[in-house]
């Protein structure tokens, strides 16, 4: 499995730390609003990245942060005369609505900054001692950007080029600093903020800190992968590089994954632009697999243009594997039977080489738009080769094949239809005529019929029960 590394700006293989297991760290989103599409792109890819090591049997610890203490929050908590953690709650509430609605698995852990304040000011105290950080006259703290020599390697900038772009930084007012290369660790709060004790003042953290801090109390010192979107990698991502490598003295995470922006009209989607929709916006019009197909038809790390006729496009292309799969099912419940043929064996292999298609795309770092091309080319195989000659056997075979596929990038393509509670009724009256008539074998199959469909029934003395299940 080969992995583009921003690090070396080259496809490595994949080696994890630990054989058979993964370690990986995904910077989650700030939490003060509703997601915008653009912010569901990472969660869709790296949980599909996540899918598939899965599926290659490794054991995934997978950990993504809220931001749930910022200036945004602040800021709105004040407009809406509320503490921060009122906002962070309610939108990481909000947040974990939508990864659902968009099938994303819930992390391993999902930390919180507010509860790790400890563990910065352990890390941000161990960088004071080693001469990486120094408190400056407000009690503000800084990194000492240029005492870590590698500082520019992930974002392949050279601090000279840095030194050149940030002196308008030393007249703006940040003139506490040494350098203005340093960034903050810790910054003395302002009325009405929320803040913490610490040895330098009452303060909260810098946003860099709190991920070095999380990566390393759930993951370890060392990781496998880290990941984001593209633009975390300067500074964000550089800065964690500086203050874990010099607080542990050791490589930070060994692959670093970036995905490339949803833009709409070829600009970066953001909320501070106005140019978004929230994911809330887009599930009113569309079913939200449709999204997760529309992000997945693009290789992550190619930019992504949102527009109303990709959006019909990823339906139509999504609708095409369901029904595919619809009509399977439908062919099983009309009289299919029996296990797979002779005849069919051949087939049976040739539909293999699908899923070994697909496997070679995703092995290829990630590529889900040819992997969706596998899935495609199984689907016309399925519609061409099952019909109603066809064995059981065969038809839940190909079936059953789609839905790994599909699983694995987190498309959920069968449609439960759920009975209503008069067929439900109908069929069990029918199944104690049945029983009446000794006529068991009917009866069982009544009662398998109804299981399958999620329906699980109770012989008591009042009678039969029913309950979904
Ligand atoms: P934020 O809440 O702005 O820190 O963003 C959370 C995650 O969404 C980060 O990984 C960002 O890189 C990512 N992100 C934000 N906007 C976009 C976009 N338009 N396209 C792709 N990723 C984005
Ligand atoms: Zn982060």
């Amino acid at each position: 499995m080969k992995i583009y590394n921003t690090l070396s700006k080259k496809k490595e293989e994949f080696i994890p730390i630990e054989p058979g297991k993964v370690r990986m760290y995904v910077c989650g989103p700030t939490v003060y609003n509703l997601i915008h599409i653009g912010n569901a792109r990472p969660m869709i890819v790296f949980d599909t990245v996540r899918r598939y090591m899965e599926h290659k049997g490794y054991e995934v610890n997978f950990v993504s942060n809220f931001t749930d203490v910022d200036d945004k929050i602040i800021k709105k908590a004040i407009e809406e005369g509320v503490e921060a953690s009122v906002i962070s709650e309610r939108y990481i509430a909000e947040c974990k609505k939508d990864m659902e609605a968009m099938n994303v698995k819930p992390a391993t852990s999902h930390p919180l900054a507010t509860n790790e304040i400890c563990g910065m000011v352990e890390m941000i105290e161990s960088l004071v001692e080693k001469g990486h950080a120094y408190q400056a006259a407000d009690g503000t703290v800084y990194f000492r950007t240029r005492s870590f020599k590698e500082y520019g390697k992930l974002s392949h900038k050279n601090l000279e080029d840095l030194q050149g772009g940030s002196r308008s930084l030393l007249v703006s007012g940040e003139d506490q600093k040494e350098d203005p290369l340093d960034f903050v660790l810790w910054k003395p709060k302002k009325d009405g903020e929320p803040y913490w004790e610490s040895p330098w003042c009452k303060g909260r953290p810098g946003w860099h800190i709190e991920c070095s801090v999380m990566s390393k109390r759930y993951l370890g010192e060392e990781i496998d992968i880290h990941a984001g979107g593209e633009d975390l990698v300067f500074p964000h991502h550089e800065n964690e590089i500086a203050q874990s490598e010099a607080a542990n003295g050791r490589t930070f995470a060994r692959y670093w994954m970036h995905n490339a922006f949803l833009n709409i009209d070829s600009k970066k989607m953001s909320k501070s632009a106005g140019n978004f929709f929230t994911v809330r916006d887009i599930s009113e019009k569309y079913d939200l697999q449709v999204l997760r197909f529309f992000m997945l038809s693009a290789h992550y790390r190619s930019p992504l243009n949102f527009s109303g006729e990709l959006m019909e496009a990823a339906k139509n292309g999504y609708e095409r594997i369901v029904t595919c799969v619809a009509n399977l099912n439908y062919l099983l419940e009309h009289g299919a039977s029996g296990d797979l043929r002779e005849e069919e064996k051949a087939l049976a292999g040739e539909a293999e080489g699908f899923l070994e298609k697909f496997d070679a795309a995703m092995d290829d770092d990630f590529n889900t738009a040819d992997g969706i091309s596998a899935i495609f080319e199984l689907v016309k195989f399925a519609n061409t080769n099952a019909n109603e000659n066809s064995s059981a056997g065969w038809i839940r075979a190909l079936k059953e094949e789609i839905l790994q596929l599909s699983d694995i990038c987190g498309l959920i393509v069968e449609k439960k239809e759920e009975l209503l509670e008069a067929d439900i009724e109908k069929l069990i009256q029918e199944r104690q005529a049945a029983r009446k008539a000794k006529n068991f074998a009917r009866a069982d199959e009544i009662r398998d019929q109804l299981q399958q469909r999620g329906i699980l029934l109770e012989d008591t003395r009042e009678g039969v029960k029913w309950k979904r299940v």
